[in-house]
């Protein structure tokens, strides 16, 4: 029956547990989270831990459940402003059940299992030790408190041992549970970035450049905006790696990335379509503006110093094609070829040079 009862306080704390971590993904509890993020994180958990007092077991005056494991949680991850938040929540709440004996009891309990959890979170100790050593302490308490409180000895020789199969249990699976929780955000929060974002230059990629692009042309077409489209290639790139090797071509293309945004406002989309070849969606912008614009890039990008890993310094030069809906094309939809057509003409005309697509 004991372990019938703790094992439903158990589900309910799983359960609970995973709705939290569900809820609170895009930014978990951290040390370092902000104070009114620690105030709201420890009073939901606050609010878990009296959820589970509504289901404890009742032992003569004494009641017992799982109400301890959020506090250990929060202390764990948040440090002491959480835990010490919930530790209220969870003492007001026991009062509210009845005030006895084993209410102070409890209240005792809570207060140490609290403190013990903020002390040894802040230890240098490894994970696992910590988690073990702050269940076993709580464990400990609770059976000295336990038999100083009960009087029938049956009861106590059932519930101790039961009481530290299921704290250990819950304890043990409430933090492998956030951990693989945070852990799965964590990464599927990278992958997601990295979908979309060109490793190299921390611009977007290929795939963020169409998604973004394609998001445009039907909001421009309907209400007649302009909106201008750079290509942007840097001329004889391949010697320069033939020359320093690849490893320095990549500072250059990561240079010339940050030049690309520093040379633009910071709604304009600047992508790295592949190899050394850029784009910049430049939106509300005419063909003059786009023009004065990337004359200014070119030039910036001629007189700039290169600061290659060696220490060397050398320059490079770009060539530019230009497209802009609606003044060199009323077809939103032939922007790409006709800045690529351009910066192909621009290329076959000399290079380090301004082409506009004449379409
Ligand atoms: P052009 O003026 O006609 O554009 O000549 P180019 O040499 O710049 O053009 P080409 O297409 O012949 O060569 C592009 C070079 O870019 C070849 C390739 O090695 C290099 N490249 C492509 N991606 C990367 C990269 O990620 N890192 C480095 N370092 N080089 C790259
Ligand atoms: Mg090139
Ligand atoms: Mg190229």
């Amino acid at each position: 029956m004991i372990i019938k009862q703790l094992l439903s306080n158990l589900a309910i704390l799983t359960s609970l547990l995973f709705l939290y971590t569900q809820l609170t993904k895009s930014s978990p509890l951290q040390r370092s989270s902000t104070i009114s993020r620690k105030l709201l994180m420890g009073s939901t958990g606050g609010l878990l831990s009296n959820v589970l007092m509504q289901y404890s077991m009742q032992f003569e005056s004494t009641i017992v459940d799982l109400r301890h494991i959020p506090v250990i949680l929060l202390a764990y991850y948040g440090g002491a402003v959480p835990a010490l938040i919930a530790m209220l929540f969870v003492i007001i709440g026991r009062l509210m059940i009845g005030i006895n004996l084993s209410a102070y009891a409890g209240v005792i309990l809570i207060v140490l299992i609290t403190l013990i959890s903020i002390y040894l979170s802040n230890k240098n100790l490894s994970k696992k030790v910590k988690i073990i050593y702050i269940l076993t302490l709580s464990n400990i308490i609770f059976s000295v408190l336990v038999s100083i409180i009960l009087t029938d000895a049956h009861i106590l020789m059932f519930l101790i041992p039961s009481y530290w199969g299921i704290s250990y249990l819950g304890g043990f699976i409430g933090f492998y549970m956030v951990e693989y929780l945070r852990n799965s955000q964590e990464l599927f929060d990278r992958y997601k970035s990295e979908s979309s974002t060109d490793g190299l230059t921390g611009l977007n990629n290929v795939r963020k450049f169409d998604e973004l692009f394609n998001s445009f042309l039907s909001t421009i077409e309907q209400k007649q905006e302009k909106l201008s489209l750079l290509y942007i290639d840097i001329d004889h790139f391949k010697r320069i790696n033939d020359t320093y090797g690849h490893k320095e071509g990549d500072v250059v293309l990561r240079e010339l990335g940050n030049i690309l945004k520093n040379s633009v406002r910071s709604f304009d989309i600047v992508s790295r379509n592949g190899g050394e070849e850029f784009t910049i969606i430049l939106l509300d912008c005419s063909l003059e503006r786009a023009k004065e614009i990337s004359e200014s890039i070119r030039e910036r990008v001629e007189k700039y110093n290169f600061t290659l890993n060696s220490g060397e310094n050398i320059s490079i030069t770009v060539s530019i094609g230009v497209a802009c809906y609606n003044d060199t094309t009323m077809n939103s939809a032939s922007l790409i070829e006709d800045a690529d057509k351009a910066l192909y003409q621009a290329k076959r005309t000399g290079r380090n040079k301004v082409c506009v697509s004449n379409s």
